[in-house]
């Protein structure tokens, strides 16, 4: 039947000898310097590292405040802390996203309420959101999905009009920008990962940037117990060794030594960027006028952090399902994930209650989606072995016909 190669899948040659992977940080000497020069000083938690790296975020991103988190999940759950939510709110946020997003509601005894994905742009449609809104809604968290931002304008004029505060998820969008403005850099609370996946690492590590000050001290507080040691917060005070615990916060420090690895990291991060952008740029002039599949939307007015690059396939111009293509580039040594499992699908979210058919258009994209490997460390011939093991494998599951037979 074909002029096309064997595929691995079938016993033909791999289009690659080694495993790519989807996504992998990158480490150099720079970088395992500055880690070992704190292991060497005096503070190894909560020391000027941790400073100096919130002050090169908050500038990097345009915003006067960032808290250091020891994870993205633990900057999420202070977000959802000083936002306010709590027993008895509902709070919006999209299915379309890493657990995480979800829990955070429920570590605050809040209810997550799932807004439909827009087919179109993945992200949130500010539609199902106003659809979606009770006099019980206290926050939304929108995720800027692959890195391109959610449309902010539309959410933040309905987060105004029912007094809503606005969290956004921007753990794959460091660097992205809407209208011309830095993600994280005029938002009520924007969270940023800085797990080995994301744009910059820390290992783990996250942080939440702000314009608010009364946010930017409960953060703090926060990610330490609740306590305070600054006497103007007091109102007694009954000697210097005195601190007083305010309210119920956690352990979520991160270290210095962490901080130093993601502050050398984000002297690079503009040129991670450059490249991810370059190998998302080759994908999309490889696939755009394919048969069979759909390149990520790009609206005009942001530019997107690329994260992570989504092949849509659309099945019926295909003869098999996704699963087999999935197993197929995956024997051709490409390293394809899937971005995500709608949340509410989960066994957990079951059990609270949620069903299938909630979000329809998540549901449908997550039965159709591939992420195809994306991160600044492989090289562009990497990226030309995934344009032809993609080429290779969808040509072969290709409706005859609906491909022209060429
Ligand atoms: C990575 C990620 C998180 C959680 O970040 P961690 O640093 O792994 O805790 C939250 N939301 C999204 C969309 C993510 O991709």
């Amino acid at each position: 039947m074909s002029h096309t190669p064997s595929l691995a899948i079938y016993g033909g040659k791999p289009t690659r000898n080694t495993f790519l992977p989807y996504g992998k940080q990158w480490i150099e000497e720079d970088d395992i310097r500055a880690v070992v020069e704190v292991l060497k000083g005096d503070f190894i938690t909560t020391g000027p590292a941790i400073q100096a790296f919130e002050k090169k975020l908050a500038q990097y991103v345009g915003a006067r405040y960032a808290v250091a988190f020891s994870s993205g999940t633990a900057a999420l759950h202070a977000a959802c802390y000083v936002a306010g939510i709590r027993s008895g709110d509902d709070v919006i946020t999209t299915p379309l996203t890493f657990a995480a997003t979800a829990n955070c509601i429920l570590y605050q005894g809040a209810r997550p309420i799932f807004a439909d994905i827009d087919p179109v742009t993945y992200n949130m449609d500010p539609a199902e959101l106003e659809r979606k809104m009770t006099a019980r809604t206290k926050a939304v968290i929108p995720v800027h999905f692959t890195g391109q931002p959610a449309k902010l304008d539309e959410i933040r004029r309905l987060a105004k009009k029912h007094g809503l505060v606005v969290i956004e998820d921007a753990a794959h969008a460091l660097g992205a920008s809407y209208k011309g403005r830095k993600i994280g850099g005029d938002g009520d609370l924007t969270m940023f990962s800085f797990h080995p996946v994301k744009h910059v690492t820390s290992g783990e590590g996250g942080a939440v940037t702000t314009n608010r000050r009364d946010y930017y001290e409960k953060l703090l507080q926060f990610r330490s117990h609740g306590i305070t040691r600054e006497p103007a917060k007091m109102r007694e005070r009954e000697g210097p060794w005195f601190y007083q615990m305010q309210f119920l916060g956690f352990n979520y420090r991160l270290t210095d030594i962490q901080a130093a690895l993601g502050l050398s990291q984000m002297n690079k991060l503009d040129s991670f960027l450059r490249l991810r952008r370059k190998y998302a740029s080759m994908y999309n002039h490889a696939f755009r006028n394919k048969k069979g599949v759909t390149v990520p939307f790009q609206p005009e007015d942001v530019q997107s952090a690329w994260h992570l690059y989504v092949l849509r396939l659309r099945l019926p111009e295909l003869t098999t399902d996704r699963k087999t293509i999935f197993h197929a580039l995956l024997k051709e040594n490409i390293g394809v994930n899937v971005h995500y499992i709608p949340v509410h699908l989960h066994p957990y979210y079951r059990r609270l209650g949620y069903t299938e058919g909630l979000c329809p258009h998540a549901e449908l994209f997550y039965r159709e989606a591939i992420t195809l490997p994306l991160f600044p460390k492989m090289s562009e011939e990497d990226a030309q072995d995934v344009i032809k093991a993609v080429n290779k494998v969808i040509q072969y599951y290709s409706v005859r016909g609906v491909n022209g037979g060429c």
